[in-house]
């Protein structure tokens, strides 16, 4: 799996280094040169991974700790399923109550 890092935080992370550099011309359009790369990869869309955890809610239902819908507990083979509300879509693998 590929890392995803933010285009624009790419970019001022090399300008704010060639503003502390004291560059000649040649050394402004080497980097001038990154940063037109970086502007060439090619990009996906994607969105935050926002980690959340199930709060118990009733016997049979769990509360989703980001956006607080109320989802049906419901057991498959594994035992335990569901990991990430159906609603907002946050990740329920990294503790918490499992449903
Ligand atoms: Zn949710």
């Amino acid at each position: 799996m590929s890392d995803l890092i933010n285009r624009r935080d790419a970019i001022d992370v090399v300008n704010s280094t060639v503003e502390s550099l004291k560059l000649s011309d040649k050394g402004r359009a080497f980097f001038e040169k990154i940063v037109s790369g970086i502007y060439d990869i090619p990009s996906v869309r994607s969105r935050a991974i926002v980690q959340g955890e199930w709060l118990r809610a009733d016997y049979d239902k769990v509360r989703c700790g980001e956006c607080e819908a109320l989802v049906r507990i419901e057991f498959h083979s594994s035992g335990c399923a569901r990991n990430f509300c159906p609603n907002c879509g946050a990740q329920m693998d990294g503790g918490g109550m499992y449903i």
